[in-house]
Parts: structure tokens; C-alpha cells; sequence
């Protein structure tokens, strides 16, 4: 071990890969409204009419939009029956609903937020900086002959363990742009394929997300024409997630739900570098300030948020430095170092991180089919640990107590974010179901 975290009731767990619960010492009350914040909430809001701005545009690329006038959106679900499978039935555990970013359109994951997001926004400079797009203009000029003849000459690249690639891959391609995608060895080869016949260049490394990440990078620095999208840095990417907290806000008033003081809101979030959680949390705590209550989930195995947020480095401290493998089966988050940007954003912001064993990840996509027909990715369930943790755990229990929670428990909501899975081919499907049934009847 080259880190040493400091002394914490969660430390001996997170070094032994076991599943556990860290509630962060530097959350700080009324956070969200401080002016040094590193992301702001007048920051949240642009982003959002950034979105409104894009949206007849988005329409034009993808027919599938028309039904939402060009809105990347998802559906809130009720875990009616989920709930009960994932043991969560007594009245402690307030209302359960399911966030189901894993049947966003355009690219099936939460990507679609971020990726997405980036991609249009600088096609949308470009096309202004080259004197195609005026204030005022329609933006679905961006769409025509003269700005894909534009975009052709140009390219974008990133690096991926999967989803992001797919994301970024298929906005870049929608506009016209030339794509690469630069994956790491834990990418899907489904996802690698499904690039390939939308004609984006796809190189294959031998090693983790960090350095498929680099050499993205590099290959942009030698390339004026080449925009890199950059998962570690990407602030363009972290507010495209951001208008999530105003989608979320609306269908909980739909849905008849109150959060106050009195009704708090836990939003459990899959993070992989921290942009997608990160940009999420911000998002709803813009809209609910402390009443909501954000709560990372990670593998066992690739804490990253966890081991740097807890190690109180201003240094990036990685799974490795504390002798943790990132080996997991969830690619979506399969990342040894967060984004030191979002650890910023996030060190007053977030609640806790819990982590989660790989197994686990299987049986809880086998029940999230087999009682709701939600579609998952092994990454997307991870959040599913949440409200266990949250409500019955021993650490769960203090954090309740420390926020005058306990009484408020039974008038709680918890919202689990499903983070991709959609998309999946059906064969690649059948096996994850298999792997969690077998796993269930153990
Ligand atoms: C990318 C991803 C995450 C985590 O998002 P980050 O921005 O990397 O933290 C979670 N789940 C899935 C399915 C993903 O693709």
C-alpha cells in the first residue's frame, strides 16, 4: 500500500474489498449555496437552457426524440414490486422509485447526459466560430448540407471502458463529425461492434480506463482538428448530467411526492470517475438543497471516489495506491482514479459512498427483470445496496441520527438510479440473467 487512509470506521472494510458504508466527515450543511463552490447552481440552470436550446436540434438527429420535442429523458418508476425483492418492504424504507437512465435514448446509458451534451455544445461552437450559426439562428442549421461538410472535416475522440464511447460516439456520428474511441481492455465487445458499424474508429488497449484515457489524449494534442472529450477533466460533460436534478424534480411533484425537512430524499447514484453521480447530485441539490441526500455506490474492488474522498489528499489517490485490484465485472465503472474536478465539487456535497461486491450486481439485474422487466447492465444495479445501507445499516443508522433523520424515515423517499443496459444485445442479456439466477439459487 503506498496511501495510507486515515483511521475511519470504514477503512478495514474498503482494504479487505468487503461491502460497506463511508459517510463523509467534510459534508457540510447549506454547501450548495456557498459562492466558493467549485460548480455553481446559476451553473445548473444554463446547463438547462443549454438543453432547451439544443433540443430542436437533438430532434432533427434522432427521430426517436420527436416524442419528447428533442428531451433526453427517463422514465421514474415506482419499485413496486422490486422492492420487496431487494428486501426493502417495511414502512422505514419510505417510497422506492427507480430512475431508469438505463433506457435513456440515443445511446442507453447515462452517457446520453453527459456525452451527448458535450459533443452538441461544441458542434454548436464550432459552427459559430466558423461563421455558420448567428445569435438568433435556428439551430437545426447545424443538421444542414454546409455544417456536415463542416463537421466531416473535423473530429472527435475519447476514451471509454464503454459507455462513454458509445455516447460520444453516436452524437459525433449524427452530426457528421469523425469519431475515435479509444477503449480500455474492460470494454464489451457489443459495444466495440455497435461502434465499428456507425463508422467510428475504435482502438482497442491493453490496459485500464486512465490510459485509454491518455492516449485519447495524446492523439488529439497532435491534431488541431481533433476535439478530445475528456472524462477526467470534462466540465462541458459534468454539467450535461447536472439537468437531470430538474427532470427528477418534476416527476416526484407528478408523482405526488414532497421533499422538505420533514420528507428527505435519497438519491443512490452508480459512479465510475465521479462525472455522472457528481453532475446528478449537483443537479437535484440545486433543486432541494439539504432535504436531499446524495449517496455514491462503487465496486469493491474500484472505490475510487471512496479512497480519495476519504484519504482527504488534495493529491488524486488511486484504487491502487491502497493495494485494491479495479478488477469488476462493471465496466461502466471500472475506473482507478476519480475526476479531480468532481472530487472538488463533491467533498461538501456528497453523503457517503457504499461498495458493492460483483455478485451481487448479477442478482439484483436477475430481480430487476424478473419482477419490473427493467433492463439492466451489471454497473446499473449497483445503487440498488443503497437504501439497505442508508436505512438498516449501523453507519446508515448514525448518519440518520446525526441529521435529526431517524422519526423521518418512514416519510422518506429513495430514488435508485439505473445507470445503462438498454442497449445490451439480447444474447449478452440472457447471459447476465443466467449468471444472476445461478447465483440466486445458490
Ligand atoms: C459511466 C457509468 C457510470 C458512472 O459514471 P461516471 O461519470 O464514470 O462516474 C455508472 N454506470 C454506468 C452504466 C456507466 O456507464
Amino acid at each position: 500500500m503506498n496511501f495510507p487512509l486515515p483511521d475511519d470506521p470504514a477503512r478495514a472494510d474498503v482494504l479487505a474489498a468487503r461491502p460497506t458504508l463511508w459517510l463523509n466527515p467534510n459534508l457540510r450543511e447549506g454547501a450548495i449555496n456557498d459562492p466558493a463552490l467549485a460548480a455553481r447552481p446559476e451553473q445548473v440552470a444554463q446547463a438547462v437552457a443549454n438543453w432547451q436550446r439544443l433540443a430542436p436540434l437533438l430532434s432533427a438527429c434522432f427521430p426517436e426524440l420527436a416524442a419528447t420535442q428533442g428531451q433526453i429523458r427517463s422514465d421514474l418508476v415506482e419499485a413496486t414490486e422490486l422492492r420487496e425483492a431487494l428486501g426493502y418492504d417495511g414502512a422505514d424504507y419510505g417510497r422506492i422509485f427507480i430512475k431508469t437512465d438505463s433506457n435513456l435514448p440515443v445511446a442507453g446509458s447515462v452517457k446520453a447526459r453527459g456525452g451527448v451534451y458535450e459533443v452538441f455544445m461544441h458542434a454548436e461552437a464550432l459552427a459559430r466560430r466558423e461563421g455558420l450559426l448567428n445569435d438568433g439562428g435556428d439551430i437545426r442549421t447545424l443538421a444542414g448540407p454546409e455544417a456536415r461538410a463542416l463537421f466531416a472535416r473535423h473530429a472527435i475522440t475519447v476514451g471509454s471502458t464503454g459507455n462513454l464511447g458509445l455516447s460520444v460516439g453516436v452524437a459525433a456520428r449524427a452530426l457528421g463529425f469523425r469519431a475515435a474511441v479509444h477503449m480500455s481492455h474492460d470494454a464489451k465487445p457489443w459495444k466495440v461492434e455497435r461502434l465499428l458499424r456507425l463508422g467510428v474508429e475504435v482502438h482497442m488497449h491493453e490496459a485500464d480506463f486512465t490510459t485509454a484515457v491518455d492516449q485519447a489524449r495524446a492523439s488529439a494534442a497532435a491534431d488541431p482538428l481533433v476535439y478530445f472529450v475528456d472524462d477526467e477533466h470534462s466540465k462541458l460533460l459534468f454539467f450535461g448530467y447536472t439537468a437531470a436534478g430538474s427532470e427528477l424534480a418534476g416527476q416526484l411533484a407528478e408523482a405526488g411526492v414532497d421533499v422538505d425537512a420533514a420528507h428527505p430524499l435519497f438519491v443512490h447514484l452508480p459512479c465510475g470517475i465521479g462525472g455522472a453521480p457528481g453532475g446528478v447530485t449537483l443537479g437535484v441539490k440545486s433543486c432541494f438543497g439539504d432535504a436531499a441526500h446524495a449517496f455514491f455506490a462503487e465496486p469493491v474492488q474500484s472505490p475510487c471516489a471512496l479512497v480519495h474522498l476519504m484519504s482527504g489528499s488534495r493529491e488524486l489517490v488511486s484504487v491502487y495506491d491502497v493495494g485494491l485490484t479495479n478488477h469488476t465485472e462493471a465496466d461502466g465503472m471500472a475506473v482507478p482514479r476519480m475526476s479531480p474536478f468532481v472530487a472538488e465539487v463533491m467533498r461538501p456535497l456528497v453523503s457517503g459512498i457504499f461498495t458493492v461486491a460483483d455478485d451481487d450486481l448479477f442478482r439484483w439485474l436477475h430481480r430487476a427483470w424478473t419482477t419490473q422487466r427493467i433492463m439492466l447492465e451489471p454497473s446499473a444495479t449497483a445503487a440498488f445496496a443503497g437504501p439497505g445501507q442508508v436505512v438498516a445499516s449501523p453507519r446508515g443508522r448514525e448518519y440518520q441520527t446525526r441529521h435529526g433523520l431517524g422519526a423521518r424515515m418512514k416519510d422518506a423517499t429513495h430514488v435508485i438510479w439505473t445507470t445503462g443496459g438498454s442497449f445490451v444485445p439480447k444474447d449478452q442479456f440472457e447471459l447476465f440473467l443466467a449468471r444472476g439466477a445461478q447465483l440466486e439459487a445458490a
